[in-house]
């Protein structure tokens, strides 16, 4: 039977929920908003299949290298790449998959709410839901199980999730091949908790006003390059734009605060993975190739045969793709191989998140300070210069010098 000792040994992925044959596990939220198996040990027959779909008690560290094959993907429709966090792969592969008559699963927004969770999708129209990263926990539910029954029918299904998830799949269906099943993974920085985006929605309604209609964490308003958090109003002069060095849900992000323990010693951070096709951004295309524009492009890694066809018929049909050689394509990536520090402040974070108004919480940790405005008012600039990579670059390349001294 399924037990957690360390909270950074369960990643939350849900197959032990979708394998029980007593349907005796439930996954509940715990106080910092991420869900934990939890056992009716009254129903539990002792049968042991939690423990032997959990990918991380079976987690197998670096696997062996197999062929790879990579490419640089922007997708040709301007809408379906603006409305994606980076070049609109996952759209093109998700869209071959409906052309073939199956069905793709993937993380959206319940219908009328701003809760992520993975659902099915059967029409092309459909596909917009997944479209831009959310820097949340999505909950899994019982995805895996209707995958293997879409499976089972013969169906071309497409699962796609952050790796802790792929891996949950993979472990679901006990490694069985399934030549009808593209799994796509991400390179994952983290995985943020629901419970602080809660708090940070009540924040934004009290003080934005209005009714939301969109949130997304990685909108292009500002460009590829200046990605921000945006929040999208009924009334659209509300509309609220706010990249990572003001907004405070992305500063909490990206300072490692709010993601959920395991992530913090990832299992499933290695090149080689148990996906079809893993995707991630490529925020300097000119690196590789001058065929491409600086308008966010995708950098794609296929694992498998299968992946590598897939990639081959959709790119024909769906936009500009340059193939670049694996070890180039992957070099340098760091979230593709060592977990983000946990923030030392951490238990302070979430300890404060409990007892605190959201207003007091978020004013407390990201209060915004002379620098803070002062940062932002320069990205800006250099944005509306059109000089915000290059300016951007030279930074990087002058901090990276005063580190190496
Ligand atoms: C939490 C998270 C962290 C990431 N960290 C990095 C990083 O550090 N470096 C990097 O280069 N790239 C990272 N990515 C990947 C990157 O943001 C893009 O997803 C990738 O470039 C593909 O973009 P796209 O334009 O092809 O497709 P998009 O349309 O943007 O693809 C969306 C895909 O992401 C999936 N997805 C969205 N949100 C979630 C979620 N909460 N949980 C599971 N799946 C989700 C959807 O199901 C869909 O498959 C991260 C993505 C996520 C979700």
């Amino acid at each position: 039977m399924i037990h957690i000792e360390n909270k950074q040994d369960c990643c939350g992925c849900w197959a032990c929920h979708n394998a029980c044959p007593k349907h005796c596990i439930e996954m509940k939220e715990d106080e910092e908003g991420f869900c934990y198996p939890q056992i009716d040990t009254h129903s539990c027959i002792g049968c042991g299949v939690c423990d032997k779909v959990c990918p991380i008690v079976n987690a197998t560290g670096e696997d062996t290298p197999h062929h790879q094959e990579g490419f640089l993907f922007q997708n040709s429709d301007s809408l379906i790449r603006r409305e994606s966090t980076s070049g609109g792969a996952f759209t093109a592969i998700a869209a071959e998959i409906i052309h073939r008559g199956g069905i793709v699963f993937g993380a959206g927004y319940r219908p009328g709410t701003f809760i992520v969770e993975h659902q099915p999708a059967e029409t092309i129209d459909d596909l917009r839901i997944f479209r831009n990263s959310k820097y949340v926990q999505s909950r899994v539910g019982t995805a895996y199980s209707d995958v293997l029954a879409q499976l089972r029918t013969g169906r071309p299904v497409c699962f796609s999730g952050t790796p802790c998830q792929v891996e949950g799949l993979r472990h679901f269906l006990r490694g069985r091949e399934y030549m009808n099943l593209i799994c796509v993974d991400l390179v994952c920085h983290g995985i943020p908790s629901p419970h602080i985006l809660s708090l940070y929605i009540e924040r934004a309604k009290q003080q934005i006003g209005g009714r939301f209609t969109n949130i997304l964490f990685r909108d292009k308003h500002y460009g590829y390059h200046y990605s921000s958090m945006s929040i999208y109003n009924s009334e659209e002069k509300k509309n609220y734009h706010k990249g990572v060095d003001s907004d405070a849900y992305l500063r909490a992000f990206f300072s490692n605060l709010s993601d959920r323990p395991s992530c913090y010693s990832c299992r499933f951070k290695k090149r080689y993975r148990h996906s079809d096709i893993t995707l991630w951004d490529c925020f300097s295309p000119e690196q590789f190739t001058d065929k491409l524009d600086g308008n966010g492009t995708t950098r794609i890694l296929t694992h498998t045969a299968k992946g590598t066809e897939f990639i081959n018929e959709v790119v024909a049909k769906a936009g500009t793709v340059v193939n670049v050689e694996p070890d180039k394509l992957t070099h340098g990536v760091r979230e593709m191989f060592h977990s983000v520090p946990m923030n030392l402040q951490r238990s302070d974070f979430f300890r404060d998140s409990n007892a605190m108004a959201p207003a007091v919480f978020f004013d407390k940790w990201f209060p915004t300070t002379l620098s803070v405005r002062l940062n932002t008012a320069v990205r800006i600039t250099c944005h509306r210069l059109g000089i915000y990579n290059v300016a951007k670059r030279i930074f990087m390349l002058f901090y990276t010098r005063r580190d190496e001294r």
